[in-house]
């Protein structure tokens, strides 16, 4: 275990919470205490935003130079790849992902500490034609402070996506790491420590939602919100943030779909198709959660999914199954509503549908790899997130048909389309209501260079890419006489 673990960062010093109380970290994969962290409260968070923001106004942050803070969050990459294999361990234990994805995920955090070290000096402004002796010019400045609530289920990609192009833009940031998974924020924490970062730059503020993560959203001292959960806690921090009129991004997740064509590289579409539903146990705001499939090729397609699902190997995220743990209690009871409703409405349960025992003595909550089939669109089952690795399958006959169902959900984040008519591809990437469409792949290049985000209830904002840029600089704009 890291030394620090059961302390927060605030001002640079690792402290406990003003409440003296403590919240348990257990293990998904066998349900042991893992260690306890500080229950942050109000009064926390109120030091953590005032250290931020002295520290925002500091003359030792303002005399860093943009390529000055380039380095350093080079070098936060740099001592991320250092401890790779120790920092995965960490993700495995605290979330139960399958250590070979969790090590995916410590690799893509380096990679947004290097993308967006490389941008923190070219956040350039613009000049602007006016009239003539008048020199209009824009400059992009920081917000301020920041606040990030990170969730459970990619809690070190998320936090390093959005602090990093925080920290590029000269922000300072104040971090509310999910209180089931803080192992990573608080390792990121003591990489920052050893840098020559000024302190109060970095803050980390461990505790539950409603009540560090409530006193963050509704901080009147804070410039941007950026959260990533559920619909709901997003409407909450949104609704907390609007009563100090606080910019916010948020990610909330999807019920993406994948639409297989009978004319596509079905070796490919399978492999993509099971995998995007049942990466981190299907735990992925972007998974692939349903699949919408050309009827001529319905019952083979389906079929082969069902054979790659029943081979799928569960287990303890550390022994690097398919699939790890579901990550607590409440998520897998959650499936398991779901699958109570798929029988109340008969749908065909082809695979899965119940949890999995690895062994007589285990305790994990492993969830096995499930296919329902011949779901109704307008269902619970295709409108909301199950969270877990179980795939909705639908019919269709033909574009048309495939659009309406790809569009027919609240969500909007991303959408798979595979077929060899490239001319159809496009047409439907065209029309899907979806931040993010993949044709005849899913995912490509691990997506930092991309913007992120979503349509509909997916949020709004985009992550990821020069996109972010916008979240955390504002815009002003320079009209000067040039002669009088
Ligand atoms: P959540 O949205 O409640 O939690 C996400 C983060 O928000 C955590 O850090 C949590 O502590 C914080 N939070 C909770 N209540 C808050 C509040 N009132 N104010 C401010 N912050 C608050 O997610 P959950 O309850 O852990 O999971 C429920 C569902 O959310 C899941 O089943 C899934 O559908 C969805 N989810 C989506 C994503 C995603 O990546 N889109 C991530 C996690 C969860």
């Amino acid at each position: 275990m890291e030394k620090n673990m059961n302390r927060m960062y605030i001002n640079g010093e690792w402290m406990e919470s003003a409440s003296k109380e403590t919240i348990k970290v257990i293990n998904p994969s066998n349900l042991e205490t893992l260690y306890f962290i500080p229950r942050g409260c109000q009064e926390d968070v109120d030091l953590a935003v005032k250290a931020a923001r002295d520290a925002f106004e500091s003359h030792e942050w303002q005399q860093v130079k943009p390529y000055e803070r380039g380095v350093l969050l080079y070098n936060v990459a740099q001592a991320i790849r250092n401890e790779k294999e120790a920092i995965a361990e960490m993700e495995t234990l605290d979330c139960g992902k399958p250590i070979s994805q969790a090590k995916a995920d410590v690799e893509a955090a380096a990679r947004y500490f290097e993308y967006y070290a490389g941008v923190a000096d070219k956040v350039l402004g613009e000049t602007i034609p006016i009239e003539p002796g008048i020199l209009d010019y824009t400059v992009r400045e920081p917000v301020g402070v920041t606040a990030h609530i990170i969730p459970w289920n990619y809690p070190l990609q998320v936090l390093s996506r959005s602090t990093a192009a925080a920290i590029a833009t000269w922000n300072a940031v104040v971090v509310k790491p999910a209180e089931d998974t803080p192992a990573t924020a608080l390792k990121l924490a003591a990489i920052f420590d050893e840098t020559n970062l000024p302190k109060g730059i970095f803050n980390v503020v461990t505790g539950y939602g409603h009540e560090a993560g409530a006193a963050l959203s509704d901080h009147p001292n804070i410039n941007h919100m950026t959260f990533t959960g559920s619909v709901e806690t997003g409407m909450a921090v949104m609704t907390a943030a609007s009563r100090h009129v606080t910019p916010v991004t948020l990610e909330l997740g999807g019920k993406s779909p994948n639409i297989v064509f009978e004319d596509c590289n079905q070796d490919e579409a399978l492999d993509w198709v099971t995998r995007s539903i049942i990466q981190n146990a299907g735990q992925t705001c972007s998974a692939g959660a349903r699949l919408l499939v050309q009827s001529t090729i319905h019952e083979e397609f389906v079929g082969k999914i069902c054979e790659r699902m029943n081979a799928l190997v569960i287990g303890p995220g550390i022994t690097d199954p398919d699939i790890g743990p579901i990550l607590s209690e409440k998520q897998i009871n959650r499936i398991e509503s779901f699958i109570d409703l798929a029988k109340i409405e008969n749908v065909d349960i082809l695979v899965g549908g119940e949890r999995a025992y690895i062994s007589d003595s285990d305790q994990g909550y492993y969830f096995k790899p499930t296919v329902l089939d011949n779901v109704d669109p307008l269902s619970k089952l295709s409108q909301e997130e199950i969270f877990g690795p179980v795939l909705t399958v639908y019919s269709f006959d033909n574009e048309e048909e495939a659009l309406k169902l790809a569009n027919g959900t609240q969500y909007g984040l991303v959408a798979g389309i595979w077929t060899k008519d490239i001319g159809r591809a496009h047409r439907l990437a065209d029309k899907i209501n979806a931040g993010q469409i993949f044709i005849n792949n899913y995912g490509a290049g691990g997506g930092i260079q991309m913007p992120f985000g979503g349509y509909k209830k997916s949020g709004f904002g985009r992550e990821k890419s020069l996109e972010a840029l916008r979240n955390y600089t504002q815009v002003k704009n320079i009209a000067v006489k040039t002669y009088l």
